[in-house]
């Protein structure tokens, strides 16, 4: 019997939850959670900066989002969304799904809510001297002050990836008079009615807030150094090359050109932290990089403390399904690892593949095109678990070319799953 705890109870902690929970003759589990319900990103807030218990706001959702993915593609493949929803379905419908995933499992029981993980160390067990970890962690409540310790065998880091925003650090920052915000603290357009702002960057997150924004204000820039958008776009939101510099009222943008706005949104995207980890100085986090991780999960040195929803860029429900499944069947020991030497070589393999494409040392857990796929059968293939549908996949890549071809209205096409393949309704 293995003790495992599981860190944070967003999509991927409740996926953990409920594999581990699905096998008790092999594992007892715990989750972990900071906040009073389970759905980590999902979990809409108007509250920015820091809670009622004065931890600090872990969700970037806002008011009016709509999935970018439909559910058909975002469902863990052993439970669907409503069948009745639309494809593309609001903030909210994620939440409840989430949360019903974790009634149907049955894997509250195994939660512990309102308790943040403070510490997480290697020790060496009682049995066979196999390393082991002792975690600290402290009710959040602000009337809890003693902190708790606890063993277990294994570690599954499901912390999430989207809350603590990166901002880059651009000349003359600290001179400029309009207001900044970073996309993370973003709730709703309304405060923006009738102003000009400019947004940094065009991520999914960058180009879904720059329209919104624009049914609003007067003008949306929309900043980036990427090539240009072709889709169709509101009249008031501008393409404009990337920034360059500030200066107290203007930015002055790469090409030279200059514009003079209210308010910057920077939708630069967000760092990997573990501060729970600090500690333990085998982790490594630099230039974007989480280090050194065998397939973007597994702590080379210390397998047993793994990692879900490293990579990015993928299709996240189904993608941690797999990973879970993977992180299992090491630790039950029915796939073994390769050696330390063989999953360093496997790790600079990788990283060196995607230097040869091009891709910036930031993007070492990337999955561009192709690539998720690959990384899916390769995780799959080497755990003996299902890969991810062909039909998932196909639909997945349907929509990277839909929403590229029209953003207003891709959302707006229904799809069902049906025998393994996909069709629009
Ligand atoms: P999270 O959901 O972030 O959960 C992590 C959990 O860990 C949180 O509940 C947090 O409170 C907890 N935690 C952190 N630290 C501690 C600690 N020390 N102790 C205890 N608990 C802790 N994906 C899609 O599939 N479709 C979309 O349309 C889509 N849109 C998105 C829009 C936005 C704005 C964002 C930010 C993300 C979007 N995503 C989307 C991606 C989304 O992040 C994933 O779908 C998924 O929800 C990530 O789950 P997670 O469990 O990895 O992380």
């Amino acid at each position: 019997m293995k003790n495992v705890a599981v860190i944070g109870l967003g999509a991927a902690g409740l996926c953990a939850l409920r594999h581990l929970t699905a096998r008790p003759n092999l594992f007892r589990a715990v989750g972990f959670e900071q906040s009073s319900q389970v759905g980590g990103t999902w979990v809409y807030t108007p509250d920015v900066h820091t809670d009622k218990n004065g931890i600090t706001i872990h969700s970037s959702m806002y008011q009016n989002l709509r999935t970018n993915l439909p559910k058909e593609v975002m469902a863990f493949p052993d439970f669907n969304f409503q069948k009745s929803l639309p494809s593309f379905i609001e903030h909210h419908h994620v939440k409840d799904y989430l949360q019903d995933y974790a009634n149907h499992f049955d894997l509250m029981k195994h939660a512990k809510l309102e308790t943040q993980i403070q510490h997480v160390e290697p020790r060496r067990s009682a049995n066979a001297g196999s390393v082991g970890w002792r975690i600290t962690y402290k009710k959040v409540q602000p009337s809890a002050v003693v902190a708790e310790t606890e063993d277990f065998d294994a570690i599954i880091v499901c912390n999430g990836h989207y809350s603590v925003p990166n901002i880059p650090n651009c000349l003359g920052l600290d001179s400029f008079k309009g207001n900044t915000m970073h996309s993370h603290d973003y709730r709703s357009p309304k405060s923006f009615t009738g102003k000009t702002i400019l947004c940094l960057g065009a991520g999914a997150s960058g180009i879904d807030i720059a329209l919104d924004l624009s049914t609003v204000a007067k003008k949306v820039y929309l900043s980036h150094n990427k090539a240009k958008l072709t889709s169709e776009l509101p009249p008031n939101l501008i393409q404009t090359a990337g920034i360059d510099h500030f200066s107290e009222k203007i930015v002055h943008l790469k090409d030279g050109s200059e514009v003079e706005v209210d308010s910057v949104m920077f939708c630069t995207g967000y760092k990997y932290t573990f501060p729970f980890l600090k500690q333990f100085s085998d982790l490594k986090i630099f230039d974007g990089r989480v280090y050194p991780l065998f397939k973007h999960i597994v702590h080379v040195s210390a397998p047993s403390l793994n990692f879900v929803g490293i990579a990015n860029k993928i299709c996240p429900f189904p993608t941690f399904h797999c990973q879970v499944q993977f992180i299992l069947a090491h630790i039950d020991g029915s796939m073994k690892l390769p050696t330390k030497e063989q999953m360093l070589k496997d790790i600079e393999k990788d990283y060196v593949s995607r230097k040869m494409k091009g891709m910036p040392p930031r993007h070492a857990h990337m999955m561009v095109g192709q690539m998720q796929w690959d990384y899916n059968d390769d995780i799959t293939t080497l755990a003996k678990i299902p890969p991810i549908s062909t039909a998932v996949r196909s639909l997945f890549d349907k929509i990277h070319y839909t929403r590229t071809e029209n953003l207003l209205t891709y959302k707006n096409y229904n799809y069902d799953i049906t025998n393994n393949s996909y069709t629009e309704i």
